[in-house]
């Protein structure tokens, strides 16, 4: 039977013994034909870059790191209703809701807010959902050229409030980028 009939796709061809030619055998040819390669890609405009000293222009649609918003007043503006966590594809959002007490109206925006907002960085794949999700106006994803951190440890890329909810200077400034 031919390898042909036996071949799913048909493309498969039989391997011949075929004997080399005269300047096949000498590889001269083939060495200066590599080395010409070679050397024209040292003419060509390079395709890589001496990152970190330089670096590219990011995409216009680029998205950082996210940011939990405040109101004017400096309050936080999430409310822990936990739309972004179900509209993440990545399951990244967790989050853990508390009632605001009396005396605290000058810390959070409404009567329910997050005691507990967290992000698994290894998770999240930045799609932007979140943000979308939200009727509050509360996450948003940056243009922050900071990237995520590399390190050792998983828990170190569990993002809690302390990294994500915006300073009151930063919020009134509306400085986020
Ligand atoms: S950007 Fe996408 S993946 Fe990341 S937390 Fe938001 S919804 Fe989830
Ligand atoms: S960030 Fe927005 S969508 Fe997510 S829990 Fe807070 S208010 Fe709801």
């Amino acid at each position: 039977m031919s390898i042909k009939d036996i071949s799913l796709s048909g493309r498969k061809t039989e391997v011949v013994d075929k004997k080399m030619t005269f300047k096949e055998r000498l590889y001269l040819p083939a060495i200066v034909q590599g080395l010409g390669i070679t050397i024209k890609h040292f003419f060509k405009k390079k395709d890589t870059i001496q990152y970190p000293e330089q670096q590219r222009e990011f995409s216009p649609v680029y998205r950082g790191q996210h940011v939990l918003m405040r109101d004017d007043e400096g309050r936080e503006r999430c409310t822990a209703c936990g739309l972004c966590a179900l509209a993440c594809p990545a399951e990244a959002i967790t989050m853990v809701a508390a009632e605001r007490k009396k005396g605290e109206e000058h810390l959070y925006r409404e009567e329910k807010y997050a005691a507990v907002y967290a992000i698994n960085m290894l998770r999240c794949i930045f799609c932007g959902l979140c943000e979308d999700a939200c009727p509050k106006e509360a996450i948003f994803l940056t243009k922050s050229k900071k990237l995520v951190k590399p390190k050792l440890d998983r828990k170190d890329f569990i993002y809690g409030k302390d990294k994500l909810v915006i300073s009151v200077e930063d919020g009134k400034a509306r400085k986020y980028d």
